[in-house]
């Protein structure tokens, strides 16, 4: 029989050792990257599909190009509005991106080349791509509303329809407005971002006056025939918490602004805090690289991929798409292209084919006071045969009545897409 050598402990580790270096010397290198994604916008949608590129691709090398330092919510930002959250309370950064091996670069991108496929930025060097995902939101057509860039460039109006420090000036201006004062508010026709986000910035300004100037007026000025999105529910809490301090009128499409003179078609109504909320369209990127295809305002996609009608290997996600019928332009839903589109661009880097049947869904959560919220839900299917993306029948619904319970979730799920966004 074969004696079997006798080694000492120390022999043994040393041995090991030598395998190990072995093994190291002889591991395959690493997997080479599938792909480069540039993402431009680290908002609802950009921020989503960078985190789950990123999450679901590994190997895939992902830039985030934003022109902002920080992520500020326009979710909550109505709240902040009436004094009930801090700016604090929606800013976030982009640090937990970066540790999930998002590169992160805050510059603005000026051009994109689809030919090179590169994207020109403002102050650094031009970022090649294999794919690009546009996410910039939207952009007012301060062209509709005479005198309205002028005045809220000079700070007299506020829109504070991008979270921010519009949201702050709206702020400071309720803030110092005399108590017996007007605040005049004006909503565009629709379609514009967040079709409850008006109505919810109504009950907030409302609640604000209420508690702080009661003899003060808010007076709702609405371009649409009706309340756009929770019509019954939006009314009740108009008539149970605001009658008296909030007057709504529909069919009152803002014509002209001049200091804080709101010019309708029939009337001037004068105030002391007039917030315009402008008439939008996808933002300036989208237009001056083409991607607008519907109505000069709205980017086409395929809802497979999220892949623009126009200008191949770029995705647009977002605001700044023309949405299916009854989807509503919300983060909730841009942070639901945002996974459709980075689940698509990962197959189409390795050569297969994205999900034939996408599903999405929307949750859009209103608070009508400061502590009770209504919702609306619904679910969106892809339609292969007719290529669009449509309800699904029975799916979805609205709050019976507005509840505290919801105010719970209204805040728990903001936290919730926040993290989910931003990968922290
Ligand atoms: C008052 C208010 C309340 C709202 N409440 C809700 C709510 O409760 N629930 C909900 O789901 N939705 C809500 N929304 C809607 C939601 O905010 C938007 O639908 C969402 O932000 C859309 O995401 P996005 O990625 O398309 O755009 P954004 O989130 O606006 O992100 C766009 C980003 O792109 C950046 N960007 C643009 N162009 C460039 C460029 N050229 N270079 C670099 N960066 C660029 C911008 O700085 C911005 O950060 C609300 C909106 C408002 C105004």
């Amino acid at each position: 029989m074969k004696k079997i050598p006798n080694f000492s402990r120390r022999q043994l580790l040393g041995s090991g050792a030598a395998l190990a270096l072995a093994g190291c010397a002889s591991a395959p290198p690493p997997t080479p990257s599938i792909g480069r994604v540039v993402v431009v916008g680290g908002g609802f949608g950009g921020a989503t599909c960078a985190h789950y590129l990123k999450m679901w691709g590994g190997n895939v090398d992902v830039t985030l190009v934003e022109r902002n330092a920080a992520f500020i919510s326009c979710p909550i930002s109505n709240l902040v509005v009436g004094g009930f959250r801090a700016m604090s309370d929606i800013t976030r950064g982009y640090d937990t991106l970066r540790a999930a091996g998002v590169k992160v670069v805050q510059d603005e991108v000026l051009a994109i080349d689809p030919i090179k496929k590169t994207v020109r930025l403002k102050g650094g060097s031009p970022l090649s791509y294999d794919r690009l995902v546009v996410s910039p939101g939207v952009d007012f057509m301060f062209e509709q509303v005479g005198g309205l860039e002028r005045e809220i460039n000079a700070g007299r109006v506020a829109h504070a329809w991008k979270a921010g420090p519009q949201t702050e000036l709206l702020r400071r201006q309720l803030e110092s407005m005399p108590d017996g004062g007007v605040v005049a508010m004006t909503i565009p026709k629709a379609p514009y971002r967040c079709p409850p986000g008006p109505y919810e910035r109504a009950c907030m300004v409302a609640a604000y006056l209420k508690q702080a100037k009661p003899k003060a007026k808010l007076l709702v000025l609405d371009a649409n025939p009706e309340v756009q999105s929770k019509k019954a529910l939006f009314e009740k809490a108009f008539k149970d918490h605001y009658s008296g301090v909030l007057e709504y009128r529909a069919n009152a499409e803002l014509k002209e602004v001049a200091g804080k003179v709101a010019k309708l078609e029939f009337e001037d109504v004068k105030a002391d805090v007039l917030n315009v909320i402008p008439p939008q369209r996808a933002a300036d990127l989208a237009k001056s690289s083409g991607l607008i295809t519907v109505n000069q305002r709205w980017c086409g996609v395929n809802w497979l991929s999220m892949e623009s009608t126009a200008v191949p290997n770029v995705h647009v996600l977002g605001d700044a798409v023309f949405a299916a019928p009854l989807m509503p332009k919300s983060g909730h839903m841009a942070n639901q292209h945002a996974k459709l589109a980075a689940a698509a661009i990962l197959e189409l880097l390795q050569g297969n084919q994205p999900n034939p049947s996408p599903v999405l869904m929307n949750t859009c959560y209103s608070f009508v006071t400061q502590r009770d919220v209504i919702h609306v839900a619904s679910v969106h299917q892809y339609d292969a045969a007719e290529k669009i993306v449509k309800t699904v029948p029975g799916s979805g619904g609205v709050s019976i009545a507005a509840n505290q319970l919801e105010g719970r979730y209204a805040l728990a799920w903001a936290e919730n897409i926040w993290a989910d966004a931003l990968a922290g």
